[in-house]
């Protein structure tokens, strides 16, 4: 793991995982996906590609099915059974993404951790590893190919097994709140928290699994809001924005959405 923000002439870094909430492929509000959010989001991706970061992208499916929320109040359909349908609706996400992205002219690989080969290629790391170093944008579809757990932790393993400078969340709020925003005009947006500040706190943005992960290894965390035009380019950029995650910083930190 470098660093981070100043490796090398270019600034910014190296290589990072950039993990897409499911929210981020449909409209605002909206359930399903939607060919302009698919085109926003391939755009943001491939201006950030294009300062020469090497980027997995791993992308939600809650747009479509979320396992855990799909089979509360019933028992006709298994939780396993469920979060599998949630771990294809990424697959669903990937795909359009990566045709979007080549349509910019980026060059894309789709891997997916569930078999898929007629429309995806297995989940291999070094042949993953490869892909980066040629410069291509990979698409990590399928979560982690287990059920029970979030495409959050599935990001978090990535970030870990790509030696990424950073695990990036593009989510819909500005990065972690004290408190839901939504509900709570008072709540307070954090620029940084400790791995162990943001577990103590039962915050929600982001699976405890995946923060846990992420400290064990040191891995920085960078929550922010991938509605704002221009974030996605920003964080991979190193530039501050929404929440930082990570080891304990001297002084304050102003909180920039
Ligand atoms: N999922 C899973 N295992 C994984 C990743 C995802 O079972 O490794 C399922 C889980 O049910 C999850 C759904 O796929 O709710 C969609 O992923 P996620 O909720 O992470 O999407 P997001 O909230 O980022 O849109």
């Amino acid at each position: 793991m470098s660093d981070g923000a100043t490796t090398g002439e270019r600034s910014g870094f190296r290589r990072v995982i950039l993990k897409i909430s499911g929210e981020g492929f449909a409209s605002e509000g909206r359930q399903g996906i939607t060919m302009a959010s698919v085109v926003d989001l391939a755009e943001q991706i491939a201006g950030a590609a294009r300062s020469g970061v090497q980027i997995v992208v791993v992308p939600g499916g809650g747009n479509i099915l979320r396992g855990a929320q799909f089979t509360a109040g019933s028992t006709a359909i298994q939780p396993a059974t469920a979060h599998y349908m949630g771990m294809l609706a990424t697959v669903i996400n990937g795909l359009a993404l990566q045709d979007a992205l080549e349509s910019l002219g980026m060059e894309t690989r789709l891997a997916s951790a569930i078999r898929m080969e007629n429309v995806a290629e297995p989940y291999i790391r070094r042949r993953i590893d490869r892909h980066l170093q040629k410069g291509r944008i990979v698409i990590v579809a399928g979560g982690t190919g287990r059920p029970f757990v979030t495409t959050d932790t599935a990001a978090a393993q990535a970030a870990l097994e790509f030696h990424a400078d950073v695990f990036l969340k593009a989510t819909k709020v500005d990065g972690v709140f004290s408190d839901d925003p939504v509900r709570n005009p008072h709540a307070v947006l954090f620029g940084h928290l400790t791995y162990d500040e943001y577990l103590a706190q039962n915050l929600r943005v982001l699976d405890k699994e995946a923060v846990t992960k992420c400290g064990e290894h040191q891995m920085p965390i960078l929550v922010f809001n991938f509605r704002k035009r221009g974030n996605i380019e920003r964080a991979v950029r190193g530039e501050p924005v929404g929440t930082r995650i990570g080891s304990p910083r001297q002084g304050a930190t102003p909180a920039v959405s």
